[in-house]
């Protein structure tokens, strides 16, 4: 697509005065958003025109925390807690052990293709076997930081390996136009130790990337530096230079109050993910807190095994209606502060707020479209058009998606992912990996 005029009902910027064009225009040139303005400001234009009148068009979300691979164990942790290590090994790691590496390709597939559905245009992902969810991430047209998942736990063969394969990973994702390699320790202290983890800062030095990591599920990282060192993880982060780098944390449940003025001075992102500590039971992280003292923050999903949906406007509302009840307020977090999360938010964990995550001249076109003519707007005079993202719509109202100028998603319809197909071959995988758990044969054999 060379040059198109979009001409929508509704276009929700996130510019820096929040601007809302009622109705508006997106000029877009081979990938890079030219203008956005009223539509009056397009007349006598003789640009090629695509008219959306009977949408909203808004930037793509930003899922900034997901495990694709992981929708194969969607259903198996019902009734276990993923926050804690034994919830976590007795619903995943068992079924990991039986995971081969052909069956990874279908769940990305569906992973990407519900996201593309439900207006996610970029994540951040974290899972073992990057060789085979590259090619499919490729595919989906979707941009993306996929990190290199390495789980220790005392195995340093099996983290020596992984730090080999994150190399070469780097190096194959080196100078991608959507796609970035991350590094991606599980967790530090829990899991990888001081040594590993300056081999993995090292890397993400040299490869100019960051680190996504999961921080403060159930306070581990806490004790053992407590216990170790005499501080907290966070103070533990500092000393070793960690913070130095960007980060991205996933929950960020039990980060003590102290410890937030530190993080705010860092490239780092807490990463909330509301389905994940409402369904497992945790509590909840200390938002409010994180927002006063200036910590960046976004949305994630996590794995979809206990969410169990990749739409991300379901984690909006969920997050907007557990802290106005906890915090016994209503709007406790303004709607727009959390559209912005889910968006510019996500952008600026990923180093990428000034490519995406609003809509403005000079950023890629990475934007969705939401289907007016659907349940939830009305009556549009009385309706905020934040609180209606938030609390009156889903992400089944997306109805098209584009990413660097391509439409991956046209009136409800995938453009570079077969779904049907990748469902069929998901069940197959699905049956395959059930067989091998009931025979015993882990993955080694
Ligand atoms: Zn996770």
């Amino acid at each position: 697509m060379a040059a198109v005029l979009i001409r929508a009902g509704i276009v929700v910027t996130f510019d820096s005065d929040h601007h809302l064009h009622r109705p508006g225009g997106i000029h877009i040139q081979d990938g890079q958003i030219v203008q956005v303005a009223p539509i009056g400001a397009f007349e006598g234009s003789n640009l090629q025109t695509l008219d959306l009148s009977d949408r909203l068009v808004m930037p793509g979300l930003v899922n900034a925390h997901t495990h694709t691979p992981m929708v194969l164990f969607r259903g198996l942790a019902e009734g276990q807690s993923l926050l804690t290590h034994e919830g976590w090994y007795n619903a995943i790691r068992l079924w990991e052990l039986y995971l081969k590496p052909e069956m990874v390709p279908p769940a990305v597939a569906v992973s990407c293709a519900e996201m593309i559905r439900t207006g996610t245009t970029c994540f951040a992902d974290q899972y073992f076997h990057m060789d085979r969810i590259v090619p499919v991430v490729e595919k989906s047209g979707l941009r993306a930081a996929l990190a290199f998942g390495i789980v220790e736990m005392g195995d340093t063969e099996a983290s020596a390996r992984a730090l080999t394969e994150t190399e070469a990973f780097l190096q194959q994702l080196r100078g991608h136009t959507r796609l970035k390699g991350w590094v991606g320790p599980h967790a530090f202290f829990a899991d990888n130790r001081p040594e590993t983890i300056r081999a993995e800062l090292e890397l993400a030095d040299r490869f100019e990337t960051g680190l996504h990591i999961h921080l403060s599920t159930h306070g581990e990282e806490d004790k053992i530096c407590q216990e170790q060192y005499g501080r907290s993880a966070v103070q533990q982060m500092k000393s070793m230079g960690i913070l130095k780098r960007r980060l991205i944390a996933a929950h960020c449940l039990t980060v003590p109050p102290e410890d937030l003025p530190t993080l705010a001075e860092a490239p780092f992102t807490a990463v909330i993910v509301p389905s994940s500590f409402t369904r497992s039971g945790a509590v909840a992280p200390p938002l409010r807190a994180m927002l006063t003292a200036g910590v960046n923050t976004a949305i994630g999903t996590d794995n979809v095994a206990n969410n169990n949906s990749y739409d991300l406007f379901r984690d909006m509302r969920l997050l907007g209606k557990v802290m106005s009840f906890l915090e016994h307020k209503p709007g406790a977090i303004p709607a727009r502060q959390i559209v912005e999360m889910a968006t510019l938010g996500g952008a600026r964990a990923l180093g990428l707020e000034k490519q995406i995550g609003s809509l403005e001249p000079g950023k890629r076109a990475d934007l969705i479209a939401l289907d007016l003519s659907e349940i939830g707007w009305a009556p549009s005079a009385a309706q905020d058009i934040y609180t209606a993202l938030v609390y009156s719509v889903s992400g089944m109202h997306v109805r098209d998606m584009m990413v660097d100028g391509q439409w991956l998603l046209r009136a409800g319809q995938f453009t570079t992912l077969d779904y049907a197909t990748a469902c069929a071959e998901l069940e197959a995988a699905f049956a395959a990996l059930r067989g091998r758990r009931a025979k015993g044969e882990q993955a080694a054999e």
